[in-house]
């Protein structure tokens, strides 16, 4: 089956005077409602689209908790997360970390997974999280449905940074959510209306596209990712890789220099994001400072041919 036009109205025509499916774009658009129902079932719930992940993560937690909630977030996720909610603070938000692979802290009111953490590649304890009284997240963002469907495993929300894999070409920035109970879905729905915080046609329609292929990348950047991850262990100049045994995304601490190593690659690109068709490296210190090793390097596995990846990355470990 093709992909549906795409339509980048914003507004549509009234029928006998009354608003029908579609009459503002930022209530609702066909491409958005079509590429909503595809997620949706791969993650097993009800998916709704925002303009980014973060944009996703900002409506998860203003619509759904209230002032003085407290968010336990899984200690080295995405560092953009507990970022964010350092800016919620402002408004009555509070968080603390703990040690996804254990139980979540008792008196919260939010548990925030990743699955796998990026860019520690721990899992969570699904199971301890879903013990919890608390409404349970998991940010499944480098897992993608493929490999994981947190909603089977009891939790109630799944997020996507959608620019990542599942549009999967480095060219849409783009947020969803998963949710297990249509209420939850409703109540973002109307919160996303109302703030604006919305995905336009043209990502929708990129991220129809990927979804196509999303089972076939994913699949090859596990098997190219466990090949390198084992060279990268048997590396004298590597101290440390971690690798969950899926996915594209890995990490791996270096004896030499990690700037000179970044910057030494040339089939890979020495850029950030992850999740694309091209391999992607960098240090993560930059960013992320004392939270992480000075020598630790994020590598973002595409599809480019194995052998020549690991050449590659050999030529710039050397030196
Ligand atoms: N969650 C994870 C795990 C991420 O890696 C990212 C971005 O890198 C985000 C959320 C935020 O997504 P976006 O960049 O689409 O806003």
């Amino acid at each position: 089956m093709g992909l549906p036009p795409l339509d980048r109205s914003t507004l549509w025509p009234f029928e006998d005077g009354e608003p029908g499916e579609f009459y503002y774009q930022r209530y609702a658009h066909p491409t958005g409602v079509a590429a909503e129902r595809a997620l949706g079932e791969l993650d097993g719930g009800t998916a709704l689209l925002f303009s980014s992940g973060a944009g996703a993560t900002t409506a998860v937690v203003l619509a759904l908790l209230e002032p003085g909630d407290t968010i336990a977030v899984a200690e080295g996720c995405y560092y953009g997360t507990p970022t964010l909610f350092r800016e919620l603070e402002r408004w009555g938000l509070r968080h603390v970390e703990f040690d996804q692979t254990g139980p979540p802290p008792d008196g919260v009111q939010l548990v925030w997974l990743e699955a796998p953490s990026n860019p520690f590649l721990t899992m969570p304890d699904l199971e301890a999280a879903a013990a919890h009284p608390a409404p349970v997240l998991v940010d499944a963002t480098a897992a993608t449905p493929v490999h994981l469907r947190p909603l089977e495993h009891g939790a109630d929300l799944v997020l996507h940074s959608a620019t990542k894999y599942l549009s999967g070409h480095s060219d849409v920035l783009l947020g969803a959510v998963v949710c297990r109970e249509p209420a939850t879905a409703e109540r973002l729905r109307e919160f996303r209306s109302r703030s604006g915080i919305v995905a336009a046609p043209d990502p929708a329609w990129l991220l129809l596209r990927g979804l196509k292929t999303l089972d076939l990348r994913v699949r090859r950047q596990t098997e190219t990712a466990t090949e390198l991850a084992r060279h990268l262990e048997a590396h004298p100049r590597v101290e440390v890789v971690r690798y969950p045994g899926f996915g594209g995304l890995l990490s791996f601490d270096v004896t030499a220099d990690a700037t000179q190593v970044e910057t030494s690659t040339s089939l890979i690109t020495n850029a950030t994001s992850l999740g694309g068709v091209n391999s992607t490296i960098e240090t993560r210190h930059r960013w992320e400072g004392d939270r992480v090793p000075k020598n630790l390097l994020r590598l973002s596995v595409g599809l480019e041919d194995v052998e020549e990846l690991w050449a590659d990355l050999e030529r710039a470990l050397a030196g």
